[in-house]
């Protein structure tokens, strides 16, 4: 099947039954569901971009299985180039959206455990590898959204899955069968999942061998027998009930939409089963996911701040504000740092290599940079915007009573900035601030693809301390310099003696 358009993913998620729960009621059709209406039409601008020939190199690859042109969410990078165009993908959708548009997590999920079951099979000679080719072949074919699940509720953080009161609070195989296995437990927080037709499932830690019924990935469509999706609240989520100017971000939404998904029992057949019971290959499909969807926050957060920046640069226009040098001085702040993490996720993507499986990665220390500095440069430029829009992106009065006959009027009147410029349409701008600024997208930068301590980990792991340390040493020499007879052919002392000659007296 050729890739869909935007219009044919909604139609298809027509004919998926998922069990959904929100706001205390089943939801019966999630196409047709207002709350989840722009999370919906936020993804399928990851399909309807790529139909657009403006944007083929950055939201388009060639599939490593067919060679058939596909849409790059369902992409295996297969080079730096497919790498770099990933991250340019996000920052286009981040700008066309103003929003999280979802389906990153599922392609992070695909690459992660392609990469991963090709090293299983090479050191037990299972034929995962194999199997989840086939299943990426599907997924290609078929053009499908993907929740990326990785996240298990966790319980007492201080203990290991299999130490749990409830075993259920990580994800774990309750049974073996000829055909396939029965797993059974919760992930947190997956976005787009109600939307998507598929969910992948990995392991959210490193494990030990009493931890191995915990080492499991799997696919499952969204409507498999005993999956239950509940959905989550965000900040302002009834907003988007509330006409065209209150939302912010009508179209599109705030951030994705999350959900609590339930495994009570769900069966999944072994050519769905990705691994099962290699706990030594968890720490590696868990890094591996990591680092790619770290890297991808230096892409689509960034897109957002270039909307966020602009929305800035228009209400200081509209306020009659933009020369003055302090607005001028903002607005370079929050463009340096939005570009300090577009340059560290396009390096991230530079510094890649080719992984075993043929596949390639992003760096991961790099990656991990980008996400720690997404955790604070983003609440930063956020605070910038919200200093030049003014406090009423916070007092404003609500689109109901600016559309009210009797006191609409006055709102027109006293609300309005420069002569020629609708009251409405700064309105409009405040609100998208509003919701940018101060709503469910900060902590989202915070803890989505892992909350700082995570990246901090990682960073602590590859920062190499021992061979900055050693730099130093031989500087001061405390140590001697391995490389120097190598390079000069002398000793250091023989060099710097015969340099010390050689250089005129300076007294
Ligand atoms: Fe994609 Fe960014 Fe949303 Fe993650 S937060 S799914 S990378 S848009
Ligand atoms: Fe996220």
């Amino acid at each position: 099947m050729a890739m869909k358009s935007g219009k044919e993913y909604i139609e298809s998620l027509r004919k998926l039954k998922p069990t959904v729960y929100a706001f205390g009621g089943k939801v019966e059709s999630v196409v047709d569901y207002p709350l989840f209406r722009p999370h919906i039409v936020a993804a399928a601008m990851t399909y309807e971009l790529a139909k657009h020939p403006e944007f083929e190199k950055e939201m388009t690859a060639t599939s490593n299985l067919t060679g058939q042109k596909i849409n790059r969410f369902t992409h295996v990078h297969h080079s730096i180039d497919d790498l770099v165009n990933k991250v340019k993908m996000m920052r286009l959708l981040g700008q066309k959206t103003a929003t999280c548009f979802q389906r990153c997590v599922g392609l992070d999920g695909l690459n992660a455990t392609y990469i991963t079951t090709y090293d299983i099979d090479k050191k037990y000679g299972t034929k995962y590898h194999e199997r989840f080719k086939k299943y990426l072949k599907y997924v290609q074919d078929n053009d499908l959204m993907l929740a990326g699940a990785m996240s298990d509720p966790k319980g007492d953080r201080s203990l290991r899955p299999h130490q749990q009161q409830d075993p259920d609070v990580y994800v774990h195989v309750v049974e073996k069968k000829d055909d396939g296995i029965v797993v059974r437990g919760a992930k947190a927080h997956i976005t787009g999942t109600v939307n998507a037709h598929e969910i992948i499932a990995m392991p959210t830690r490193a494990m030990g061998v009493e931890d191995k019924d915990y080492a499991v990935s799997f696919a499952v469509p969204v409507d498999a027998k005993g999956v239950t999706l509940i959905f989550g609240r965000q900040t302002n989520d009834t907003r988007r009930l509330d006409g065209e100017i209150d939302p912010g971000n009508a179209k599109y939404g705030i951030v994705g939409g999350e959900a609590l998904i339930v495994f009570d029992n769900v069966f999944v057949p072994w050519d769905r089963v990705f691994m099962c019971g290699e706990y030594d290959f968890t720490g590696q499909l868990v890094e591996t996911f990591a680092g790619f969807h770290r890297s991808n926050y230096g892409g689509c957060k960034v897109g957002l701040a270039d909307v966020v920046t602009g929305a800035a640069y228009w209400m200081a226009e509209n306020n009659g504000v933009e020369k003055s040098p302090y607005i001028r001085d903002l607005m370079a702040e929050m463009t340096s740092m939005a570009e300090t993490c577009w340059s560290c996720s396009l390096a991230c993507s530079y510094q890649g290599s080719k992984t075993n499986s043929g596949a390639y990665t992003i760096n991961p220390l790099l990656a991990n940079v980008v996400k720690l500095n997404i955790t604070k440069f983003t609440y930063e430029w956020m605070r910038l915007a919200q200093d030049i829009a003014g406090g009423l992106i916070i007092t404003m009065p609500s689109e109901k009573d600016f559309r009210n006959p009797e006191v609409g009027k006055y709102i027109d009147k006293y609300l309005v900035g420069k002569a020629g410029t609708p009251t409405e349409h700064r309105m409009k701008m405040l609100r998208l601030i509003e919701n940018m600024a101060v709503g469910a997208g900060l902590p989202e930068a915070l803890h989505g693809a892992g909350s700082p301590q995570a990246q901090k980990m990682m960073i602590q792991r590859r920062a190499n301390f021992e061979g900055k340390k050693e730099l130093a040493e031989t500087i001061v020499s405390i140590k001697p310099d391995k490389y120097f007879k190598e390079i000069t052919g002398k000793t250091e002392d023989e060099y710097f003696k015969e340099l010390r000659e050689a250089l005129p007296k300076c007294d």
